[in-house]
């Protein structure tokens, strides 16, 4: 490995792993790197964002700057992402430049451009919602006469917790939603269409691949999603089908070896009925190649948390066992609400709930706004380890006053 040669050189031969981004996955990869004794750098987004906090090296900087993305990774010994928002052009000259970088442009950009990724996995024989790019009016109306309305039309770049997905009840709707999206917008490079899915719930999995091939999945996940943001994770799955577990997390370590993920992948899924046989199934919903939502559980729930493997699948180390330590963990989000400041709701939570375990992100508070997460882990009963969690979230947000 080629050591950083700038002024982030290491103590002890341990290297520095440079993050693009300084948002909360970021910030919690900082507390494996104490751990661990890694030294992280961040460039982040300005001095004040989440991961700057904490981070020891954390130069401000444009990510979709060139020059500014090479100094940061001259200064560091692997580069990977708090986010996918890198133009695929500066992480190939990065790499050119000599810089491992993980995940790589090739891998990365099916996490980057939904229609890349939904042709891929097609591809691959991965089960996926019936979907079709479109450039016209008449290319959305036809999908949606053929898989029936509404269809589900997303932004194929740059989306978010829901933002860049858009419901189309009817054919009479496509002239009015091309209007809101903008002809010369997302539309010049197709937009996304999908089917309506009648899925039974969301699911997710996460796994961990090394540059060396060796790949580890945690356990699947049941994401329930508020107005397109997840609110809650109960890790594992409650009730499903073993099989369908299985089969799920195959398909999760196939297409990370396929497409050569480099670091930690969550798979999106539904869960849907199988029209023939009736039997639990699954669709794949999205990829994100970076430590995600879905995964936050295992940092208080499982032996080897998501942001602890990812440092090591970047730095080629053996990864860490991802079993749950226990029967169940329950992890909440914490979205900006009342409360301008969190801090005095501390007491009267630990006072009550002292196995609660909170995590908040130094982020100012803005309605709606990712704040923080809460998780609760136990064994036995699943619903009253999630009311706790509830109950925790719901008072840090100001939902709830006692
Ligand atoms: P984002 O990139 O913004 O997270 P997603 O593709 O994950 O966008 O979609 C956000 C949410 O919209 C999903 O969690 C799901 O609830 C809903 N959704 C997305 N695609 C479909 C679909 N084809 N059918 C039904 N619901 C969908």
């Amino acid at each position: 490995m080629t050591k950083a040669s700038g002024p982030l050189r290491a103590e002890g031969g341990f290297p520095v792993v440079g993050i693009i981004g300084g948002g909360q996955l970021a910030r919690m990869s900082q507390q494996p790197a104490i751990a661990l004794s890694l030294t992280l750098s961040v460039l982040a987004e300005s001095e004040t964002a989440s991961a700057a906090l904490v981070v020891p090296h954390a130069p401000v900087g444009d990510h979709t700057d060139l020059e500014t993305v090479r100094s940061f990774a001259s200064d560091v010994d692997v580069v990977t992402f708090d986010h996918e928002h890198v133009p695929p052009e500066v992480i190939s000259a990065l790499l050119a430049d000599g810089h491992p970088v993980h995940p790589g442009p090739d891998a990365l950009l099916h996490a980057q451009d939904k229609i890349v990724m939904r042709r891929r996995l097609t591809d691959l024989g991965i089960p996926c919602p019936r979907w079709t790019a479109a450039t016209t009016a008449e290319e959305v109306t036809a999908f949606g006469d053929e898989v029936g309305w509404p269809v589900i039309a997303k932004t194929p770049r740059g989306g978010y917790d829901g933002k860049g997905v858009r419901r189309i009840g009817s054919a009479g709707e496509v002239a009015e939603w091309l209007e809101a999206v903008g002809q010369d917008g997302p539309m010049r490079e197709g937009v996304l269409l999908e089917e309506a899915v009648a899925f039974t719930r969301e699911l997710a999995v996460m796994v961990a691949r090394s540059p060396s091939g060796q790949a580890a999945t945690w356990p699947v996940v049941e994401t329930v999603q508020t107005d397109g943001v997840c609110t809650e994770v109960l890790a594992p799955a409650p009730g499903l089908d073993d099989d369908l577990a299985t089969t799920i997390g195959e398909a999760a370590l196939r297409v990370a070896g396929e497409l050569g993920v480099t670091g930690v992948m969550a798979v999106e899924l539904f869960e849907v009925t199988d029209p023939r046989t009736g039997a639990p199934a699954y669709l794949v919903n999205e990829l994100a190649m970076r430590p995600h939502n879905s995964g936050h559980w295992s940092i208080d729930g499982a032996v080897t948390s998501q942001f602890e493997q990812h440092l090591r699948a970047v730095l080629d180390l053996p990864l860490g066992d991802p079993s749950a330590r226990q029967e169940w963990t329950v992890m909440a989000n914490v979205l900006g609400g009342e409360h301008p400041d969190l801090y005095p709701t501390y007491r009267h939570l630990m006072a009550r709930d002292p196995g609660l375990k909170i995590h908040l992100y130094g982020k100012g508070v803005r309605p709606g706004r990712k704040l923080g997460h809460v998780t609760v882990t136990g064994d036995g009963d699943l619903e009253a380890l999630r009311e706790r969690a509830r109950h925790a979230a719901d008072y840090l947000q100001g939902v709830i006053d006692e």
